[in-house]
C-alpha cells in the first residue's frame, strides 16, 4: 500500500457536509494552529500543495477530507481555537464521536513546546470517548538530537500519568527533512489495518 497519489475529497463546514465514504478507514489529524499539519500531510501523500499550509484564513475552521484511492481517508481538522461549547467545536466532538470508520486521531505536538492545555483538552474528550490516539512531535529538525530526546522523554512521562487511550508509541516527523514520515506512514497503516 502507498501513500500515493492522495486526492482531495472536500472541505467541511458543517456535519451535514462530512462525506458519506464510511466504509474507508480514516485518520484524523489535530493540533494547535501553526503546528506543522499542513505540511506533515502534504509530506505524507508526497504531495505539496494537496494542503495548503498557512495563511489560510477563511479555511482554518473546516475539515479537510483527503482519500488515497477507496484505502484511505485522511482528515486535515481545524487548528484549536475552538471551545467545546460554541456551535464550531460542537461539531467536530460529533464527528470524533460518532465516525464509525475513524480509527485513530494524530495528535500533534511541538517539541520544543511540550503538552499545552490544548492538548491536553481534546485527550482528556479523546479518553472519555474511548478513541484511539497517537502523538506526532513535528519539526524535529529543529531541536539538537540530545534536546528532542529529553523534549520527547518529558512529554512521553506526561502522557504515562493518564492518558488512557493514548497509543503508547511517540513518533517524531520532520516535514523538511522528510525524517520519521515512513514510520508515520507505517503506523498508519497499522491502525487503519490496510
Ligand atoms: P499548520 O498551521 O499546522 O498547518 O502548519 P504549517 O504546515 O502551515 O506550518 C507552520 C509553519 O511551520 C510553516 O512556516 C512551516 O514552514 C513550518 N514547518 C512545518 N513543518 C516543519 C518542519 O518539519 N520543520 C521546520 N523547520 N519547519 C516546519
Amino acid at each position: 500500500f502507498f501513500f500515493s497519489p492522495a486526492e482531495f475529497v472536500k472541505s467541511a463546514t458543517n456535519l451535514s457536509m462530512i462525506p458519506d465514504n464510511t466504509m474507508i478507514p480514516e485518520v484524523a489529524f489535530v493540533g494547535r494552529s501553526n503546528i506543522g499539519k499542513s505540511s506533515l500531510i502534504n509530506g505524507l501523500v508526497n504531495r505539496n500543495g494537496l494542503v495548503k499550509t498557512s495563511s489560510k484564513p477563511g479555511h482554518t475552521r473546516m475539515m479537510n477530507f483527503f482519500k488515497l484511492g477507496d484505502k484511505l481517508s485522511l482528515v486535515d481538522m481545524p487548528g484549536y481555537g475552538w471551545k467545546s461549547r460554541d456551535e464550531w467545536g460542537g461539531m467536530i466532538v460529533s464527528y470524533l464521536q460518532n465516525r464509525k470508520n475513524l480509527r485513530r486521531i494524530y495528535i500533534l505536538v511541538d517539541p520544543s513546546h511540550g503538552l499545552k492545555e490544548s492538548d491536553s483538552q481534546i485527550m482528556k474528550l479523546l479518553d472519555s470517548s474511548g478513541l484511539s490516539y497517537q502523538v506526532v512531535l513535528t519539526k524535529m529538525d529543529r531541536l539538537s538530537k540530545t534536546k528532542y530526546s529529553a523534549a520527547k522523554a518529558e512529554i512521553e512521562a506526561e502522557l504515562v500519568k493518564g492518558a488512557i487511550c493514548c497509543f503508547p508509541l511517540v513518533l517524531g516527523v520532520s516535514s523538511k527533512t522528510k525524517d520519521g514520515l515512513d514510520e508515520l506512514r507505517a503506523a498508519i497503516v497499522k491502525a487503519g489495518q490496510l
